[in-house]
């Protein structure tokens, strides 16, 4: 188990130059269980008080510790004057059945309590966070691992209740075997857990970031992409319809100029803001680059489209100049409209609405043009 403590340190030192919460605290725990462990296994080789009063002090640490952890990890802070107080009383006792009256069955029974009291702790914690978790299955492994340690605990502790009070002989007994097996997995079984929830974490905030624009929280051009993919191959497998708005904001290198290039940044964040509460939650917003957007609308034909792209004109016209709250900054968009043509791609989608977005500067900006239909560009390169 020493080796299995040391090994978990290894894999928790791995994630240490993460930003995740609660490593630091596992850290410690196993550290102490691997301290503890060599004084548990020189029982009757060191002085009596080393292998008993000190290790149960290192373990109780360690599961301390782990909670810590584990709420951390949650967001939650450690109530540290309730847990020193169960772990003084704890060692008290320890120290008592062995200095006053020597039991070690007592001394198990207090110290399997305190261990099953924390594990159920854990538990508890971990299910709360359940909900808000990148992916079920490590926190539901770590969860149940918590409980299954506080139930094994919990009957390590009658079952030496009892035999301390003489209604029960245990020497040799298969339940031995079976708790001391639950001793030995108990810290890694968690650790592992918290590993897993850790890796977890990372993989979701990495792909959030990779699939975010981060000054906006727009879909970055990698993820509109791919989005705008899933939706041709699905409106082409249902023949239902798809239309994207291209819009880029107009003179913006005026605002960049007159206000700063802080105020265009906060400019651009607040279009996004503006565009989603205009749009449909199905709908998906995407900054294409610099200060040219999308937005994708699944289900929706040319005349929705329009419709659609009109309102997201006036509203951010609109919204600029309702001073309070907004940057202050009076801009308008420049709107083209593409619809899917049958057997279309996306890029050529895109490329029209680009065109239709040219003319709409050209035409004098802070206006909606739609594209050519896809079939009118077909006949025109069938004549031409
Ligand atoms: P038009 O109406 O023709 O679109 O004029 P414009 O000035 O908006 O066009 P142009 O594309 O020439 O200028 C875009 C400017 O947007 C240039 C660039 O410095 C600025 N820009 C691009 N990305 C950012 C950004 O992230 N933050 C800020 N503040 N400015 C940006
Ligand atoms: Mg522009
Ligand atoms: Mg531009």
């Amino acid at each position: 188990m020493m080796s299995l403590s040391i090994m978990m340190l290894f894999v928790l030192h791995s994630l240490s130059h993460s930003d995740a919460r609660g490593i630091r605290e596992w850290t410690i725990a196993n550290g102490l269980a691997a301290l503890a462990l060599p004084l548990v296994a020189a029982r009757g080789i060191i002085p009596d008080w080393l292998s008993i009063e000190v290790s149960n002090l290192l373990l109780m640490g360690t599961s301390a510790l782990m909670l810590a952890g584990f709420r951390r990890h949650a967001g939650l802070g450690t109530p540290w004057p309730a847990l020193g107080a169960g772990t003084a009383a704890g060692f008290a006792l320890v120290a008592g059945f062995h200095l006053v009256v020597d039991s070690m069955a007592i001394r198990v029974v207090v110290t399997s309590t305190y261990h099953a009291v924390l594990a159920l702790a854990m538990g508890v914690t971990l299910r709360r966070t359940m909900a808000s978790a990148p992916r079920r299955y490590p926190v539901r492994f770590t969860t149940w691992s918590a409980f299954a340690v506080a139930a094994g605990m919990l009957a390590r502790a009658v079952v030496y209740g009892l035999r301390a009070s003489g209604v029960l002989r245990l020497d040799d007994s298969p339940l031995t075997i079976f708790f001391f097996s639950i001793g030995t997995l108990a810290l890694p079984m968690l650790t592992l857990g918290a590993v897993m929830m850790t890796n977890a974490g990372i993989i979701a905030r990495a792909t959030y970031a990779a699939d975010h624009d981060h000054l906006t929280g727009a879909c970055s051009r990698r993820a509109f992409f791919a989005l705008a993919e899933r939706e041709r191959a699905r409106a082409q497998r249902r023949r239902g319809a798809l239309s994207l708005l291209l819009f880029d904001v107009d003179h913006f290198k005026r605002i960049n100029d007159s206000y700063g290039h802080a105020t265009g940044d906060r400019v651009l964040a607040e279009i996004v803001l503006h565009t989603r509460s205009v749009v449909r939650a199905i709908d998906v917003c995407g900054r294409l680059g610099g200060e040219e957007f999308a937005v994708l609308l699944p289900d929706t034909g040319e005349g929705m489209a329009m419709q659609a792209a009109e309102r997201l004109r006036a509203a951010l016209e609109r919204a600029s100049r309702a001073a309070p709250g907004s940057a202050g900054v009076p801009y308008t968009v420049s709107i083209g409209v593409a619809t899917l043509a049958p057997g279309e791609t996306v890029a050529a989608m895109l490329s029209r609405a680009d065109q239709a977005l040219y003319a709409a500067k050209a035409g004098g900006r802070n206006t909606v043009v739609a594209a050519p239909s896809g079939a009118e560009r077909l006949r025109e390169a069938s004549a031409g």
